[in-house]
């Protein structure tokens, strides 16, 4: 307390002109309004990191620094050139960015029907069961001894109807081993491409799958670049057989996980069958956040 009867606090408060300060009530849908922003923003900067507009933005950045300092000091026309710029270049950056603004709306629109689709449990048809898992694990196990290249897209919750109505051809058989092998048998019709599996079905063969513009290493050709660009685009589970050098290789959610053995393929098309509950919204929460 100093002389006056005001404490030191009231004094400084007084002196920032606070203690007028009135703070506006906060409602439940501001607090949700702030984390969904919150969460937005995070997602941006996560995905601008990850991806080519990472260098764009530090450049950004800069510009922006450029920018106050000419407008502090008044360099009118440093700041002319650069107000002039920006307006254009927003829509040039648009332009240059579009495959990645695309592939940024996809995803959203993927993990969101993902979401939906798990806490409904939507399944459409019967689920993969594991007998039709056995056949499958069979012909690949075959076609990796065999150097026969083979590409299996295993369908989720994310409807891939598009993918198979576009291209390939229809078969609407049960899934067996032996078929599987002689599908993608080297110079026969049908081994160009990838067989779409849907439940215990095999829908279709010869389908082109879109491919990946990531990084997934050398060593790996179209084929592989088609299984990782299938799984960016859904929740769908591909295996991939190697014809130059046999390995099995799995593609889930973007990333190619390489050089399975029949045990490893075993334990991931397993988790395929596990029972589906009804998801809880924490797992909701995951699978948006993925
Ligand atoms: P491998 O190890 O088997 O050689 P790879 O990753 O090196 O595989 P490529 O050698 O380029 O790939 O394989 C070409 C084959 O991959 C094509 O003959 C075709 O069957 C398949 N393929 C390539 N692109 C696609 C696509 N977009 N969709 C479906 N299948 C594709
Ligand atoms: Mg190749």
């Amino acid at each position: 307390m100093n002389p006056e009867g005001t404490s030191l606090i009231e004094n400084i408060a007084e002196r920032l002109g606070t203690n007028r300060l009135i703070l506006p009530s906060m409602r439940i849908s501001d607090i949700i309004d702030i984390l969904l922003v919150a969460f937005i923003i995070y997602n941006i900067v996560k995905w601008i990191r990850q991806t080519r507009a990472y260098s764009l933005f530090r450049g950004i950045m800069i510009i922006a620094a450029i920018s106050l300092i000419s407008y502090r000091f008044h360099f009118y026309t440093l700041t002319w050139i650069i107000e002039k710029t920006f307006s254009v270049g927003i829509i040039a950056i648009i332009i240059i960015f579009q495959p990645e603004l695309r592939r940024a709306l996809e995803q959203i629109g993927t993990r969101s029907q993902t979401a939906l689709s798990a806490v409904f449990s939507a399944s459409k048809g019967d689920d993969i069961t594991m007998q039709s898992i056995d056949h499958i694990i069979a012909a690949c196990m075959r076609m990796s001894e065999d150097k026969t290249g083979a590409l299996i897209v295993i369908e989720r919750n994310v409807a891939i109807g598009d993918i198979v109505n576009s291209s390939g051809v229809s078969l609407n058989a049960d899934i067996s081993s032996q078929l599987l092998v002689n599908i993608f048998v080297d110079k026969t019709p049908l081994h160009d491409g990838a067989v779409i599996i849907r439940g215990n079905r095999i829908v279709s063969a010869s389908c082109i799958l879109p491919v990946t513009n990531a990084e997934i290493g050398q060593e790996f050709g179209t084929r592989h670049r088609a299984a990782v660009g299938m799984s960016e685009i859904s929740d769908a589970f591909i295996i991939v057989v190697s014809e130059e050098t046999g390995k099995i290789s799995l593609a889930d959610n973007g990333k190619l996980r390489r050089n399975v053995g029949e045990s490893q393929l075993r334990k991931a098309m397993k988790e395929l069958v596990a029972k589906k509950e009804v998801k809880s919204f924490g797992k909701l929460w995951k699978e948006l956040k993925r």
